[in-house]
This record gives structure tokens, C-alpha cells and sequence, in this order.
């Protein structure tokens, strides 16, 4: 499709990515009476939940909680039916805010941004998008997702396997039905963790490959009810301000006691609490020192473990799919809706690729070190190059012909995670080094978004062309997110949060850990002070 002509008038800015951040930066520069335009490669609008449209996508944030605060009137309208809306729910909101704030009209779909450059003399971004050629805007806002650049699995013969394939992350529209086939999983993170039990219920046979089993903690899922909607609606502001106060954009009581210095029945009496009231953070909240202490990360992960075996009959079975390789919470946990119980289903079955590792896809199947598996259909849940991957697959030059790739080739390298130095003029939503994937996500975008439109703003009123991170300000920023980060136990585990799921990529801790409440007066600061760390022209 083309890009719409409108966007080709001078454009004041050029959003890439149509999910919840750039929707809302749509809508907040259009207050600002700006000019801009969003580019998105998807069909549609929507994201993440236009894209993962599997069996069992689900939002594992509470529905009142993951949704914009920006208008109490969208807040009061919209009916969310249970306490973890599925995929299409989510969908359906995200169409709902494009109609009601009239944003479809500057949004172009089908297209892809491949390359941007800046122009020092014109202070302005040209970007290439494919269908569509070139247009140029002062600002480049990248939108792109954290989550949005699907990784496939190394091992070879994809392209020979002769049943059919699905990527949960690229589902599509169609109703793939597994009635009477032999179907694998491979990938047991979030995704998996969703469709298995969806699948095993179609399936003739099931096999789940499993590489890294996760935590799964249950959701408790449940229609919401008349009386508590309402409550949360008349409460809705006080609500949201404690999700931009809190650590993870989830309000909670903060943890007084150590783990360690509690009795066991204590101990197991928090983390049965947390457990019950079916989240992600309230198990691992219990104590101020899960996250930082191997000992007492150690009886939240036995403490699981042992639910584990509890649900599971067979007990092989069920160590297979007990973690012990990372600290609990180190790796995404997971919100389980029949998860583990799916296992006790005679026709599921569990290969544990660690002790017969993945060789090849078959034209029939997949082959470990154990066996050929004959399949009808393989579904890969095998995960996102997180963060950084979206970013990289833009051909970005700044400043002197600069390219982004190179700049983050030893990982990225940013201030506040919102801008870079040597990129005038680019911004980045939820970008690595900010809170990002360690948080409720919609309040971080709503937080980043705010703060870039009144950068913008401010620039206005008094006259500038260009804001530019300083270098000093960036190495400040990249040493002051790794410190944090070192203080926990999350850079120890081998997981996406640390790049180490894509071959290559640099190891990194790329969230920022410092909490949402925290971040969110640091960049309040920042631009308080007059944009301190950014230089101004
Ligand atoms: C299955 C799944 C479940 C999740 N569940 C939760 C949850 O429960 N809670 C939570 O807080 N977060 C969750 N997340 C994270 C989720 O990604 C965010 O909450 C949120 O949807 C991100 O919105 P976004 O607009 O920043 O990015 P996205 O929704 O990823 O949108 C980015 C868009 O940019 C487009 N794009 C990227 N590059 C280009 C390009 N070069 N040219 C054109 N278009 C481009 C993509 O096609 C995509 O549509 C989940 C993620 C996944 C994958």
C-alpha cells in the first residue's frame, strides 16, 4: 500500500509502529496541533496483539490495569469482561481507541520503515519505507515494539519439513484447527506456556519441546464482576497514579522482611498468598530479597517447585518441568491456565531438549539426539530478538553518517533509554536501558510518550531545531542502568532479558531496573532541569 499522501505534506513527525505506543504518540502530537504520521508494517493496528494471535493469547497485566489512562472518559466507556482479557479483547480495545480519537487516518499499514537518515543541514530525518519511498519529518519517534521481531530456532531443515508450520508470533487471521494431528511445540516461555493447553485439547498427540522450563504461576482467571468494575472505575485516578508510583507499574504493598528471617511455615504462608492471588509479582514480592539473594530466591523456586510436583503426576515429568538452571523471576515467569496439568493428559508428551537436544527438522518431522518425531504440524513458540531487534533492523544514520548498528554493536548504548547520542531528533519508546519488559508496559509507553511530546513541546516554545543526548550523559546513563541491574540476580540468567536467546547478540542486561516511579522522576527531572544531558539548538 502506499503511503498515505497526507504524510507527505511537511510532516513535523514520522512514528514507526502502530501498537499501543504508537497510537498514543499519534494522538498526543496531534494535541500539540503537530503534523504527523505513522508507518507500520502489520495489516493492521494493534501490535503485539494484532500479531500474536495464537490459541491462548492472553494479556497476563490485569485488563483495568493494562489499558491507557490518558482519557478518564475511554476509561470510564470501555467494558473489559475478565480479569486477563485473550488477545482478541485487547485487539478489539486498541481498534476501539483508533476509531474514537480518529487515528486511522494517519496511519499508513503494510508498509515498512527500512532506513533512515539524518540531514544536519535541513535538521530533518529522511526514511525509506517499502511500498511507499522515501518522506522526511524533524522528528523520528521509533514505536517498534520490544517484542515484535520473532525469532526462529536455530536448528536447520525448516525449509524441508513438509507438515505445516506456525509461528505464534505471526499466527495470522485464519483458524489453524489441530483436530486428530500430531502436533509439536517447540518453545516453552510465555507462549508456549498459553497455546499448549489449547492445543492439547484438538491435538490426536502433543509433543512439547522444552529447552528452559518456566516458572508458571496460576492466573486464576475469571469473568469480572459488576460490583468490581465499578469500584475500580470510581477509584480509576487514585489507581493509576500508584501504577506510575510503583515498581512495576503494578501497585503493591513493597516486601519488609528478608526470606531468610522468617520461620519456613512463614515463609511458605507469603509465598501460598501470592500464589493464590494469581499473578506475576506477588510470589516473587513476598521478601525484599528474592530477586537479590541466591538463598532466598532458592525457597521461592523450591516453593514452586513443589507445586509443581503436586500438580504433575508422573514425578520424572514433573522435575523435567521444574527450572533449576535460573533464579526464579531472572527469566519471564508465567500466568498458567491448565498449564501443568495438561501434562498428566495421556496424549501430551515432554521432550527435554537438554538431554536430547533439537538436530534437524525432517521432511516429517523433527529429529533430536534421541529420535526422529513424525508431525501433522510444529508450532514454534521460540521467542523475540527483544529490545534491540526492531531497532537494528532499521538502517539508522545520525550525525557524520553514523550507524546505529554500529554504535550498539557492543549492546545498547542510550540515555534515559528515550534518545541517542549522535541521533538528533530520534526518540525511542519503551527503548532498551528504560523500564520497559520489567514493567506493566502500558504505563511505561504512556510515560514515554508524555515525556517525548513535551520534549517537543518545550523545543518549540523556545525555538530549538535539534535535542541531542550528550555522550557523557549516555555513558552515565548505560554505566548507571548495568549497576543497578548487577545488584540483582537477573543478569546470572541465560534469558531474552539479557540477549542470550539470539546467537551473537551482546550480553546485556537491557531493562532498567530502578522501578517505574523512580525512572518516571528521573526523566521528570531531566526535564525540569531544561533537558539536562541533552544538547539543545
Ligand atoms: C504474546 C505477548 C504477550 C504480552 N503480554 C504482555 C502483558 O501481559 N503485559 C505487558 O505489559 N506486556 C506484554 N507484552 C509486551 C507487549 O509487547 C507490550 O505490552 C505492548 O503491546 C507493546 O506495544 P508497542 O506499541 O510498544 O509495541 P508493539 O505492540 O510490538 O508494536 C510495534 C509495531 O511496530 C511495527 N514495526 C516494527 N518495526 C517496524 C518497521 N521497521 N516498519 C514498520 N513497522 C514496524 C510492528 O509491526 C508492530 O506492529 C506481551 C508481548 C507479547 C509478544
Amino acid at each position: 500500500m502506499a503511503v498515505r499522501e497526507a504524510a507527505r505534506e511537511a510532516l513535523d513527525a514520522i512514528i514507526v509502529g502502530a501498537g499501543i505506543a504508537g497510537l498514543y504518540q499519534l494522538h498526543r502530537l496531534r494535541e500539540l496541533g503537530l503534523r504527523a504520521t505513522v508507518i507500520e508494517a502489520a495489516g493492521g493496528i494493534g501490535g503485539t496483539w494484532y500479531w500474536n494471535s495464537y490459541p491462548g493469547a492472553r494479556c497476563d497485566i490485569p485488563s483495568m490495569s493494562y489499558s491507557y489512562s490518558f482519557s478518564p472518559e475511554l476509561e470510564q466507556e470501555w467494558e473489559w469482561t475478565e480479569k486477563y482479557p485473550a488477545q482478541p479483547e485487547v485487539l478489539r480495545y486498541l481498534e476501539h481507541v483508533a476509531e474514537r480519537f480518529d487515528l486511522l487516518r494517519d496511519i499508513t499499514l503494510g508498509s515498512r520503515v527500512t532506513a533512515a537518515r539524518f540531514d544536519e543541514t535541513a535538521a530533518r530525518w529522511t526514511v525509506t519505507t517499502d511500498p511507499g519511498g522515501d518522506l522526511t519529518a524533524r522528528f523520528l519517534i521509533l514505536a517498534t515494539g520490544c517484542l515484535s521481531v520473532p525469532k526462529l530456532p536455530e536448528t536447520p531443515g525448516l525449509d524441508r519439513y513438509r507438515g505445516r508450520v506456525h509461528l505464534t508470533a505471526r499466527w495470522g487471521t485464519g483458524k489453524a484447527g489441530f483436530d486428530g494431528l500430531r502436533v509439536g511445540v517447540i518453545g516453552t516461555g510465555s507462549s508456549g506456556v498459553q497455546v499448549i493447553p489449547v492445543i492439547a485439547e484438538q491435538a490426536a498427540e502433543l509433543t512439547v519441546f522444552q529447552r528452559t522450563p518456566s516458572f508458571c504461576i496460576p492466573a486464576g482467571n475469571r469473568p469480572l464482576d459488576a460490583a468490581e468494575v465499578a469500584a475500580m472505575k470510581a477509584g480509576y485516578r487514585q489507581w493509576r497514579e500508584a501504577q506510575r508510583t510503583s515498581g512495576f507499574g503494578i501497585p503493591s504493598d513493597p516486601p519488609a522482611r528478608s526470606a531468610l528471617e522468617v520461620s519456613a511455615a512463614e515463609r511458605d504462608a507469603a509465598y501460598q498468598a501470592g500464589w493464590e492471588r494469581g499473578d506475576l509479582t506477588s510470589l516473587i514480592g513476598s521478601f525484599t530479597d528474592v530477586l537479590v539473594s541466591r538463598e532466598a530466591n532458592e525457597t521461592a523456586a523450591e516453593f514452586v517447585r513443589a507445586k509443581i510436583r503436586a500438580a504433575v503426576g508422573d514425578p520424572g515429568l514433573a522435575n523435567a518441568l521444574s527450572p533449576r538452571t535460573y533464579p526464579i523471576g531472572t527469566k519471564r515467569p508465567c500466568l498458567d491456565s491448565g498449564y501443568y496439568a495438561t501434562f498428566n493428559k495421556s496424549h501430551v508428551r515432554l521432550v527435554d531438549l537438554r538431554a536430547t537436544p533439537l538436530q534437524e527438522f525432517t521432511p516429517a518431522g523433527v529429529r533430536t539426539t534421541q529420535r526422529e518425531h513424525e508431525l501433522d504440524a510444529i508450532v514454534l513458540a521460540t521467542g523475540f530478538d527483544a529490545l534491540t531487534g526492531a531497532i537494528a533492523a532499521i538502517d539508522i544514520r545520525g550525525r557524520d553518517g553514523a550507524v546505529l548498528a554500529d554504535a550498539w554493536r557492543d549492546g545498547p548504548r542510550n540515555y534515559l533509554g528515550l534518545a541517542v547520542a549522535g541521533f538528533p531528533n530520534l526518540f525511542t519508546v519503551t527503548g532498551p536501558l528504560s523500564p520497559s519488559v520489567l514493567s506493566n508496559m502500558m504505563v511505561s509507553i504512556e510515560q514515554h510518550v508524555e515525556w517525548i511530546a513535551g520534549c517537543i513541546a518545550a523545543m518549540a516554545a523556545a525555538g530549538h531545531r535539534t535535542i541531542e543526548a550528550t555522550g557523557r550523559a549516555q555513558d552515565n546513563w548505560v554505566r548507571h542502568v548495568a549497576m543497578v541491574g548487577a545488584v540483582t540476580l537477573f543478569p546470572s540468567a541465560d534469558s531474552w532479558y539479557t540477549g542470550a536467546n539470539v546467537p551473537g547478540k551482546p550480553r546485556v542486561f537491557l531493562p532498567y531496573l530502578g522501578g517505574v516511579g523512580e525512572y518516571r522522576r528521573a526523566c521528570d527531572r531531566v526535564a525540569a532541569r531544561g533537558y539536562q544531558g541533552f544538547a539543545l539548538a
